[in-house]
């Protein structure tokens, strides 16, 4: 199945190859032609699936022949759980956007930041991409109306619900015309859900895609037997080693990511830090800077474990170990993406040991544990 042949325009059709899309994912070829219809749809999908342009394109579609709003009426509104995926929601729109002759704007709004410039950049907005919160303080504000959605979007509807924000939703569904397109996705079916996708989709169409599967196979695994007191300069010595591109180092403290970051920048060595005692501005810089490779050491807290996709990752650290197997997995499996080999190398003490074997023997899988006694660096 093509792209051409999903019934996008022209335009749409360059910003996919431009975007280096050769084909469609799964779950866009069951969505995109059912959302251009105008159908509401119900999406069991995750993150990593292709979801964000499986409904990105067809909204983007949908506004080439909408004029748009000079005021505060936003056409279209995105319903995102976390900062994070707000803006990633709203990098993929601005960059299928650059392509289209109607120029498309697309605002992202979340907590943490200061409220005042998202008030003044809203006027012109054709999607709003929103965390619940931030969405009711503007509201509040009379910063925006909502009288005029057409297209609603809830994406990671599951997270949304687990996070507590059911009233919240309800608050924001009252505020929204009856008729409109309904678009709900979901990484899992629960059954909080139910209510909500019978009282909201009006005959949705159901698209659903299995969750990652994390291919251990595809990832080379390493353990070094280390003392604590040896793990920077040994860290040190890896990182310069390997021609590996990208780097992304895992610790399991906030402390312990900014100590690493300041040691390898003492000795010369590019790196930034990723946790949630960073500001939302310099963590969005440190994910940019280290996606487009202007940066090629990244060392992070689990905060970026799950979710945050960078494409070809070649390899991933444990400078320490997380306490959940299923966090390791995670972890790991930030490499060995899309069937691309990885490489995934865990640092482990004395005190690891045992927990190193329970973390193996969930995975399924033995991962040798070499010695660095005759190692120098
Ligand atoms: P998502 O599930 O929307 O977060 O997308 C996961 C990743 O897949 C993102 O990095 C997208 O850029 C990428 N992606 C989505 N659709 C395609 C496609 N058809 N071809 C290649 N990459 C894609």
């Amino acid at each position: 199945m093509k792209f051409s042949e999903l019934g996008l325009s022209k335009e749409l059709l360059t910003a996919t190859e431009r975007a280096n899309y050769s084909n469609p994912y799964p779950i866009q070829i069951q969505a995109i032609p059912a959302l251009i219809k105008g159908r509401d749809l119900l999406g069991i999908a995750p993150t990593g699936s292709g979801k964000t342009a499986a409904y990105i394109l067809p909204i983007l579609q949908f506004l080439q022949k909408n004029p748009g709003t000079k005021h505060r009426a936003v056409p279209v509104l995105v319903l995102v759980p976390t900062r994070e995926l707000a803006a990633q929601v709203a990098e993929v729109a601005d960059n299928f956007s650059r392509f289209l002759s109607r120029k498309v704007k697309t605002l992202a709004v979340y907590g943490g930041v200061s409220i005042n410039p998202q008030m003044q950049k809203l006027i012109g907005t054709d999607i709003l991409v929103a965390t619940p919160g931030r969405l009711l303080d503007l509201l509040s504000q009379n910063a925006l109306q909502l009288n005029q959605v057409e297209i609603l979007v809830l994406d990671e509807m599951d997270k949304v619900l687990n996070m507590g924000f059911r009233e919240e939703i309800d608050q924001i569904l009252a505020e929204l015309p009856k008729k409109r397109q309904n678009i709900l996705f979901s990484a899992t079916m629960e059954e909080t859900l139910e209510e909500m996708i019978a009282s909201l989709l009006n005959e949705p169409i159901k698209v659903s895609v299995e969750p990652e599967t994390i291919d251990a196979d595809l990832i080379e695994q390493y353990a070094y037997r280390i003392s604590a007191e040896r793990k920077g300069p040994f860290l040190r010595y890896l990182v310069n080693s390997g021609d590996w591109t990208q780097i992304l180092i895992f610790v399991s403290s906030i402390r312990t990511a900014d100590n690493v970051v300041t040691k390898l920048n003492k000795n010369g060595i590019d790196a930034i830090a990723f946790h949630g005692d960073k500001s939302q501005g310099a963590r969005t810089e440190a994910l940019a800077k280290f996606k487009s490779g202007k940066t090629r050491i990244l060392v992070a807290t689990d905060l970026a474990g799950r979710g945050i996709d960078i494409k070809f990752l070649p390899l991933v650290i444990n400078y320490e170990l997380p306490r959940s197997p299923k966090d390791y997995v995670h972890r790991i499996g930030r490499t060995g993406r899309a069937g691309a080999t990885g490489e995934a190398i865990s640092l482990i003490t004395e005190e690891d040991l045992h927990h190193f074997k329970i973390i193996q023997k969930k995975m399924g899988k033995h991962v040798q544990l070499r010695s660095t006694d005759e190692m120098e660096f």
